[in-house]
């Protein structure tokens, strides 16, 4: 039995709204985006991160947070999720009725510095004000940490220095870790030896989440490896939606279908219903007006045009 006892069941964090849009160049609307979180919902999605409370100034494509949360349904096991950077968007995720929230800090200094222009020892010392005020306010919180399986900028990080980090983290109040493989660099052996690693120095297993990048096509074995440690919350986006927009073509976030599709198969359950995900992938690609690099949606988004075109013809 190479694999193991493995969860019954896991929870899909998607992050298509927020992490995959906020690099769009393309001007996409309030109503398309909400129309494509109905989507999301519809498929089964329970954790749905659909914005940035930001200075709208910084990511203009998130500038419509306050408009986007109003419009989106209210179903009751529904948890919609808001990146916040500091207590001013702590405050404006508050008066938009949000109930859980997103931080980001790096486990590398320099990722750290470049990402937030601030060092990972102001970055925490502000997520342990922000935390507290947060979990006040009866909010869930999850922090990812970036560059934990590696820094485009460090190359090696050292796997106390995400230690620490959780450890710290956790003390605050903060409800979830995310460990963050940020540029794609993390391989199978890595993640089980950093996650046996924090659980073996006392983090709860339940207290952590992965989000992996595809960008070296190792995303869908990291997370094989994650869930035989007993992960059970994971991170990924519609169609891979996401990447770097200097970078055509360059592979983004896990794709939900192919992370679905995977552990379904398995016998799994994600809760959400594939063809429905597939759909939702294959309006993001409309909006965008490109086609998206996951593989279930490729394969998925080719059968519906082949049969679009037999209808037409
Ligand atoms: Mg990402």
């Amino acid at each position: 039995m190479v694999l193991g006892a493995l969860p019954a069941a896991v929870r899909v964090y998607e992050v298509s709204p927020r992490d995959g849009l906020q690099n769009e160049t393309a001007i996409i609307s309030t109503a398309q985006k909400a129309a494509l979180i109905e989507r999301l919902v519809a498929s089964g999605l329970r954790d749905i991160e659909v914005t940035s409370f930001v200075r709208p100034r910084w990511i203009p494509q998130l500038a419509d947070a306050a408009e986007l949360v109003a419009l989106l349904p209210q179903l009751p096991d529904v948890n919609y999720w808001g990146l916040v950077p500091n207590v001013v968007g702590l405050e404006r995720a508050l008066q938009s009725g949000m109930r859980g929230v997103g931080t980001v800090l790096s486990a590398s200094e320099t990722h750290n510095k470049k990402n937030l222009n601030r060092t990972v020892r102001e970055s925490l010392a502000g997520l342990e004000e922000l935390i507290p005020v947060a979990k006040d306010e009866g909010m869930r919180v999850r922090a990812y940490i970036s560059t934990v399986f590696g820094c485009p900028y460090e190359g090696h990080v050292a796997p106390e220095a995400t230690l620490a980090l959780a450890e710290r983290l956790l003390a605050a109040g903060c409800d979830e870790l995310v460990l963050g493989d940020t540029v794609g660099m993390a391989n199978p052996v890595q993640v089980e030896q950093i996650i046996s690693m924090l659980v073996d120095r006392g983090i709860a297993i339940d207290a952590l989440a992965v989000h992996f990048h595809d960008t070296r096509g190792t995303a869908l074995a990291n997370a094989l490896v994650a869930l035989q440690c007993g992960i059970t919350t994971f991170d990924a986006s519609v169609a891979g939606l996401g990447g770097c927009p200097y970078a055509p073509g360059a592979a983004g976030n896990l794709a939900s279908e192919d992370l679905v599709q995977m552990f379904e198969a398995m016998g799994v359950r994600t809760g959400v219903h594939l063809d429905r995900l597939a759909d939702a992938g294959v309006y993001a690609e409309e909006v965008l007006g490109r086609e998206l690099a996951g593989r279930y949606h490729q394969f998925h988004a080719g059968s519906v045009r082949r049969a679009v075109r037999s209808h037409t013809a």
